[in-house]
């Protein structure tokens, strides 16, 4: 560990000026490294040849100085790029990219649930300049913090928030503090102690957005909403492709392309492999679902194309999934489909399409009995009582907002087929 120990202090210097063991040889023995916080170090080939000794020795580094961006580091959420920051050097291409005299510059990686702020830097809110990038890539010209934008999928674990991003006044209040530390003479009055305090422990330790050099930065929603349709279940729109946070369901009454007998063929988002689709999980996985339906809903089935939802070969293989699933719980399955009916009889009443009477009875019932223990559960809480009219109001707000125009646009068959996280050069 001794050759860790000395890196601490080699940060800023040339190999030829280190006074180091290993300090015989040229320049090109030596991999340039830009950590994404201080400047760039020369280290020698043997400590950053795996990713793991990589990661060992900027862990290393970031702990004995007390950085920010240590947990970054540590869970290696970063970023690692060539020096021309043309390509991401990754486990695959570890040996081939990282080389005696070439370099690796680091970024940081965190997601973002509320998005960027058009046209400025993500941190000090300064316009971006007209030669910058485009929204994919930008550098700010005035911070100077680089940040790449990747779509939620191109990350399949949950990275920190950024703290920066509400508005320009948070990095502003971090230079105001930090500079007054390092500017002598300015001790605060004894009465604003407390407060100073704060400020001064975070700027000395401040979330490494406030002081690194580049982000790798994710847009992640803070909700998970799932369009579906309201019989086959297959997905019209999801907010986001990963499944960190958990889906919140929401029932659509329309036709799904793949599943009709109307001839629907608009684009939407549901050509996935529901067979891994968790979503199904309630009714034993997507083959035992698709029993579900053709066993106990035969009129469903029907709507859904029969063939075209459960093809004659599979019918076997669904009832073994259907029955594998009962035979662990009868109940379960019995309180799966009877939520299933009704929430497609509580669709299709709302929508006023005509129901047997009876069916119309039970919903009704059911639906009283929801929003019954749900008032319960908010007075309970403390949550005042909505009136119908604030309802009303609430449901006709909701349809402005991008997501249920979006719905809308693809059950017009209008959507261009582009996923809305898709980012544009
Ligand atoms: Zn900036
Ligand atoms: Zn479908």
């Amino acid at each position: 560990m001794d050759d860790v120990q000395s890196l601490i202090s080699i940060s800023s210097q040339k190999p030829k000026d280190l006074g180091y063991p290993w300090e015989t040889g040229q320049t090109g023995e030596y991999v340039k490294i830009d950590d994404g916080l201080e400047k760039p170090f020369y280290l020698p080939f043997d400590l950053c040849s795996t990713p793991k000794d990589f990661i060992g020795i900027l862990t290393h580094k970031y702990k004995s100085k007390q950085l920010p961006g240590l947990p970054q580091v540590q869970r290696g959420h970063f970023g690692a790029l060539n020096w021309s920051e043309s390509t991401y050097i990754t486990l695959d291409n570890w040996e081939s990219m990282v080389r005696e005299g070439g370099g690796v510059k680091i970024a940081f990686i965190m997601s973002t649930w509320h998005g960027f702020p058009l046209g400025k830097c993500m941190r000090c809110y300064k316009p971006r300049g007209k030669n910058t990038a485009g929204p994919r890539q930008t550098k700010c010209f005035s911070c100077g913090l680089e940040v790449r934008r990747v779509e939620p999928d191109a990350i399949p674990f949950e990275a920190t928030d950024v703290s920066v991003g509400f508005g320009p006044d948070q990095y502003r209040k971090y230079q105001i503090t930090s500079r007054k530390k390092t500017s002598p003479g300015t001790t605060p009055p004894a009465t604003s102690a407390p407060e100073t305090a704060k400020h001064n422990t975070f700027s000395d330790n401040p979330p490494i957005d406030f002081v690194c050099k580049r982000l790798i930065v994710k847009w992640e929603p803070i909700f998970n909403f799932v369009h579906r349709y309201l019989h086959c279940r297959c997905v019209i729109r999801l907010s986001t492709p990963s499944h960190i946070e958990k889906e919140q369901t929401l029932l659509t009454f329309a036709q799904c392309p793949r599943h009709n007998e109307t001839g629907a063929t608009h684009l939407d988002y549901g050509d996935l492999d529901y067979h891994s689709d968790k979503y199904f999980d309630r009714f034993g996985g997507y083959r035992s679902f698709q029993a579900m339906i053709y066993a106990f809903a035969p009129n469903i089935y029907e709507i859904l194309g029969r063939e075209k939802f459960l093809a004659g070969e599979q019918i076997d293989a669904a009832f073994d999934a259907l029955n594998a699933f009962r035979r662990g719980d009868e109940m379960r399955l019995r309180k799966a489909f009877l939520e299933y009916v009704y929430e497609v009889n509580d669709e299709l009443e709302r929508n006023g399409f005509p129901l047997p009477e009876s069916a119309v009875h039970g919903v009704k019932d059911e639906r009283r009995r929801r929003e019954e223990a749900h008032a319960v559960g908010n007075k309970e809480l403390g949550f005042p009582e909505f009136s119908k009219d604030l309802r009303k109001e609430f449901q006709r707000d909701i349809r402005e907002v991008p997501m249920m125009k979006e719905v809308d646009e693809i059950l017009d068959g209008k959507w261009s087929g582009k996923p809305h996280w898709m980012i544009e050069d």
